[in-house]
């Protein structure tokens, strides 16, 4: 390996011997394409043409009025298949037909990052294949039926929990067998090097739209950036850009679940400790016996034990702030964007606009300019909401 893919202490290779070799394969086909030319031509043809690039950097007037504060929308809720999950999936089946792979594996947990797998599949003309957890395929039957109509195959996994974690060990060793002619293509910013600094490079485009646009509109930076963070990948992206740039606060949202020290959580930075899961050290979500824990939160895509890398980097350096909002926070996030922009977001967006709105109501930030990053549309989540929020509306 050309690196050893740490963020100061985080991240690093923890994987069995028998998947160095593909794991050194995907870091040279990485370094040699992701600043090649045509690649790029080809790369940005299908995030314009197929996914619906660039997306707005939308003003909202409405909330901004109600909550005294300029609040600008990234709207990653726009792209095709409802969220920012495209940007690495076609960026990463993109680099595995150019490396020669015949075939795409993937995990994943409600089946949004299979989907953006599958229509890639279909779209690259690659098989498909997607694991994920038995409990999640039958919580999930139409996100299964959306990814077998682009003919992926999706595999139930019945070990452990049989959720998201599961299905990335089960992944992690079909790959192992099939490393020849099967690229695994990860959904999120963590796994073992080179993932992390990979799904960042191919999400790091919200960043920079962001910041050109927020140039062109208001022609300095915002004051702070608010996104999600399930494994990380929105929240890095929109990141990547403003990191450098010390004025501008960064804070990433945890699904807090029942509440951070209810036991039912996902806010991983906010309660977990030091560990490895799936390949890199980060913090985790584990008991005393260093056994990971589940996860609980109301929107499958911050569902997760575990977080990238670089997000503990970012924590422990101060350079970024974590915080958590839980599922009943997040339900009102939810009808708060819906209601005052008629914008519909994602759950797991819902989480970041429901700590927009007590960020914008402490003393101290009034009339800040605030981006939250909206990473996806709500669609998804109608049923569960309504199931949820019953009579409330
Ligand atoms: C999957 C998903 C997330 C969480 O994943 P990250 O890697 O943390 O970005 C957030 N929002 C939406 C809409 C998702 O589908």
């Amino acid at each position: 390996m050309i690196s050893d893919g740490k963020f100061g202490k985080y991240g690093g290779i923890f994987v069995p011997e028998l998947l160095i070799p593909a794991l050194e394969e995907l870091e040279a086909a990485f370094i040699k394409y992701k600043d090649d030319k045509n690649f790029n031509v080809e790369l940005d043809y299908y995030l314009r043409e197929f996914a619906g690039r660039p997306t707005s950097l939308y003003y909202a007037r409405n909330l901004s009025e109600k909550l005294g504060c300029k609040i600008y929308l990234k709207r990653e809720d726009m792209l095709h298949t409802g969220a920012h999950k495209i940007n690495n999936t076609l960026g990463q089946g993109l680099l595995a037909q150019h490396m020669g792979k015949k075939r795409l594996i993937a995990e994943t947990g409600a089946g949004q990052h299979g989907i953006a797998t599958a229509v890639v599949g279909a779209l690259l003309k690659m098989p498909t294949e997607v694991y994920m957890g038995s409990e999640d395929v039958i919580r999930q039957k139409l996100n299964v039926f959306r990814m077998e109509l682009s003919n992926a195959k999706v595999l139930p996994v019945d070990n452990g929990s049989r959720t998201l974690k599961d299905a990335i060990n089960e992944a992690l060793r079909n790959w192992i067998s099939n490393v020849e002619d099967t690229h695994y293509l990860i959904g999120s910013t963590m796994g073992p090097h080179p993932y992390p600094t990979m799904v960042k490079h191919f999400q790091s485009i919200i960043g920079r739209e962001t910041r050109k646009q927020i140039m062109e509109k208001e022609g300095v930076n915002p004051d702070v950036i608010i996104a999600c963070v399930g494994g990380g990948s929105n929240a890095i992206g929109i990141f990547s850009e403003f990191i450098e740039h010390d004025e501008v606060e960064l804070i990433g949202v945890e699904g807090g679940g029942n509440g951070v020290n209810s036991g039912k959580t996902g806010a991983t930075l906010s309660v977990g400790s030091e560990g490895v899961l799936h390949g890199s050290l980060s913090f985790v979500l584990q008991d005393d016996y260093g056994q990971i824990s589940e996860a609980h939160c109301v929107s499958a895509g911050l569902d997760y034990p575990g977080v990238g890398p670089e997000h503990a980097y970012l924590k422990v350096t101060g350079r970024a702030k974590y915080v958590a909002i839980t599922d009943k926070e997040a339900l009102h996030g939810f009808k708060l964007l819906s209601q005052y922009e008629g914008i519909i977001p994602a759950l797991e967006s819902a989480h970041a606009i429901a700590y927009l709105e007590k960020y914008a109501e402490m003393r101290e930030n009034k009339g800040k300019t605030i981006i939250v990053n909206l990473s996806g549309r709500g669609d998804k989540d109608m049923f569960l909401v309504a199931e949820k929020m019953g009579d409330e509306l």
